[in-house]
């Protein structure tokens, strides 16, 4: 039996896949199992952050997973240690929780706020503002955040205690932040909702509105976290630092973990037995964030997103069929003017060019590692196809 027919007889159909069988990949290049070669701008969904088997990573990686593959919470490893020590310097937090996916580190960061609230205030003060079209994850908690009617299906009941409120609509958040609310969670960008970037006013107004009443902020930098959008984290491009942010999917190059960052006033909310993940800060994902750390802290590696980002987005503001280009850094979403995003992306996957979609838009998280010339390489691909 072909690899599609096995997996698709054992393995539970809720993903759309695309017929192809990946096997290895180098750099930013990908090849499936008939030695066919892509030029990969979509990076496994924004998580192998420096492309594939980079070498310092590998070499991390490797070293660590033969020395102590895993242990339980109930010790200590050093390389958790190290590893949360960088993160705290490089983003300011004091204290974080480690978890191994998106979904978790935001379960973390909203029981903190419910917690944080709880302790302080009492019972009644649970309530949490997302925005309408944001995307939290998949857990029945994190789906109920997520303010998207389409996700709100089947799995009744939803976990209570989600209030949306309009993106970039100051007014609607005023209105709804009343004293129910401890927490209020936002993406600066909102990467599966279309690659829409909040209004530097609307967040200027979610922090000014928190900061009076003592309702936190919740950064979920799942997506544009850890140098995707030319900074370390995407509040430091609009001023601010939430009271809790959670990473993922780039954090440690393409292994699973998720963050929950906790600031001084958050970070002994969460106490002994309130809290876990048996997985949770896994000693080869560490190993492996840590080498993005160490790529990211040497030479000018954030500075050149920006600028790559820049070049992309010139160079996709050029093509005929693109009407516009959101984002920034190295997380766009072009829209199409007559092209359906979805038949685009399998167009250039047949053309040897890997790329996602968010909504309508064609969404695009190349490695932070990729180069002026693979830029031009996969621009060239997506430009024949949209003649
Ligand atoms: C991908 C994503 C998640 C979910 O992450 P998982 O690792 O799939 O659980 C949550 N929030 C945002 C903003 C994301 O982009």
């Amino acid at each position: 039996m072909n690899t599609i027919d096995k997996f698709n007889s054992n393995v539970m159909g809720t993903y759309g896949r695309y017929p192809l069988v990946m096997e290895k990949g180098a750099g930013e290049t990908a090849a499936d199992e008939n030695g066919k070669q892509y030029i990969d701008f979509g990076s496994g969904i924004g998580t192998n952050s420096l492309g594939y088997c980079n070498e310092k990573w590998v070499e991390a990686v490797c070293s660590q997973v033969k020395t102590l593959q895993h242990t339980s919470n109930y010790y200590y490893t050093k390389v958790q240690a190290d590893f949360a020590e960088r993160l705290n310097q490089i983003t300011g937090y004091s204290a974080v929780f480690f978890g191994n996916s998106g979904a978790e580190a935001n379960e973390c960061a909203i029981k903190l706020a419910r917690k944080y609230s709880f302790d302080k205030y009492g019972k009644g003060r649970h309530n949490i503002i997302t925005l309408v079209n944001s995307f939290h994850g998949r857990t029945l908690c994190t789906l109920s955040a997520t303010g998207q009617e389409v996700f709100h299906n089947y799995f009744f009941p939803f976990v209570e205690g989600f209030i949306n409120v309009e993106a970039n609509n100051t007014e609607d958040l005023k209105e709804k932040l009343d004293d129910t609310v401890c927490a209020v969670m936002i993406e600066y960008i909102q990467g599966e909702g279309g690659v829409v970037p909040l209004n530097q006013d609307f967040v200027d107004a979610v922090f000014e509105s928190c900061g009076k009443k003592d309702v936190l902020v919740i950064a979920d930098e799942v997506q544009t976290g850890v140098g995707r959008t030319g900074k370390f984290l995407a509040g430091d491009n609009f001023g601010h630092k939430a009271n809790i942010t959670t990473l993922a999917k780039g954090i440690a190059g393409g292994l699973p973990m998720g963050a929950c960052l906790a600031d001084e006033k958050c970070r002994d909310v969460l106490g002994k037995g309130t809290h876990g993940s048996t997985f949770g800060g896994n000693p080869v994902s560490c190993a492996g964030a840590l080498a993005v750390l160490d790529f990211i802290q040497s030479g000018d590696h954030l500075q050149q997103v920006t600028e790559k980002g820049k070049y992309l987005k010139e160079k996709l503001l050029k093509i005929e069929e693109i009407s516009g280009v959101d984002g920034m850094g190295l997380m766009l979403g072009a829209a199409l003017k007559t092209k359906k995003a979805a038949d685009v992306v399998g167009e250039a996957l047949e053309n040897g060019l890997l790329l996602l979609t968010a909504k309508d838009k064609l969404r695009f998280l190349p490695p932070l590692t990729v180069t002026y010339e693979e830029i031009d390489k996969g621009v060239a691909i997506l430009e024949e196809i949209l003649k």
